[in-house]
């Protein structure tokens, strides 16, 4: 069993602070979600974990089974198990789906070991079947020319071959249309299990319809502000975030 903490975080990007004393245990198996109104700190929180360099981290701590990751290079903590999915991702014409997984495959294993070309074909296929992908997928080039529901079946496909203990997920502001939806819940409910911890952003309830969480949490000016269950994703869904502020209102006066 491996844990994901985030202990008292705090980051900036420039003089401005964004992610202000953020506290956060997500267990192998689980399924948390954090929602939250625009501007409150979400994708930066799943930059800032997966070590996106425009950010500083000002204060706290993000342990990977008990080690801090806080130094390392965003490829390094991708190494030791962390997962982000891009809410952009970019194109890369020319190079195949199979070609690029294979090398983040490749980019992921030990110095001077090398892929097996067959084994790794062998599993390709079996993740591609298991996730329902067409064959002929995987000869097109990454992103190029790709509907937003391509997209995500690239970045789900690479995500069951790569594994990770923890997949941050950002899908706050990419306008999931109902194909992606059904694509990226499809794709976690089927790698959901006791070895995988997720992470949901995201500024809709609907997706959590389709990907039921363990954890529901509201973010709100960069710290977590109220955490539940899923039926705290369906109140805040009836009585919008407005309520949130209210309660936070009448807990500080
Ligand atoms: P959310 O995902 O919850 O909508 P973000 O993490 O995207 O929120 O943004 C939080 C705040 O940080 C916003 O006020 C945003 O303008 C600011 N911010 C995010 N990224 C940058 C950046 N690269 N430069 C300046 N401000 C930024
Ligand atoms: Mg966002």
């Amino acid at each position: 069993m491996s844990t994901l903490v985030i202990k008292d975080l705090h980051a900036s990007i420039g003089e401005k602070e964004i992610v202000k004393g953020l506290s956060l245990t997500i267990k192998s198996g689980e399924v948390h979600a954090i929602m939250g109104p625009n501007g409150t700190g979400k994708s930066t929180l799943a930059k800032v974990v997966s070590g996106h360099p425009d950010y500083t981290v000002t204060g706290g701590d993000v342990l990977l089974d008990g080690v801090s990751i806080l130094t390392q290079e965003a490829d390094e903590r991708a190494r030791a198990g962390l997962f982000l999915a891009f809410q952009y991702p970019s194109e890369i014409p020319g190079v195949s789906i199979a070609n690029f997984l294979r090398a983040a495959v490749q980019a992921r294993m030990a110095e001077g070991e090398e892929i097996d070309a067959t084994a790794y074909y062998k599993r390709l296929y079996a993740k591609m079947d298991m996730l329902k992908i067409d064959r002929k997928f995987t000869s097109r080039s990454v992103n190029e020319g790709f509907s937003g529901g391509e997209k995500k079946r690239c970045e789900i496909l690479q995500m069951a071959m790569l594994e990770p203990k923890f997949a941050l997920m950002d899908e706050t502001d990419s306008g999931l249309d109902i194909d992606a939806l059904r694509i990226v819940s499809e794709g976690v409910n089927t790698l959901r299990g006791p070895n995988l911890g997720v992470l949901m952003i995201t500024h809709y309830q609907r997706l959590l319809n389709y990907i039921v969480p363990d954890f529901v949490h509201v973010m709100w000016d960069g710290r977590i502000v109220k955490s539940g269950d899923k039926s705290l994703a369906l109140e805040l869904e009836a009585k919008g975030y407005d309520w949130v502020k209210k309660e936070l209102a009448a807990a500080t006066a």
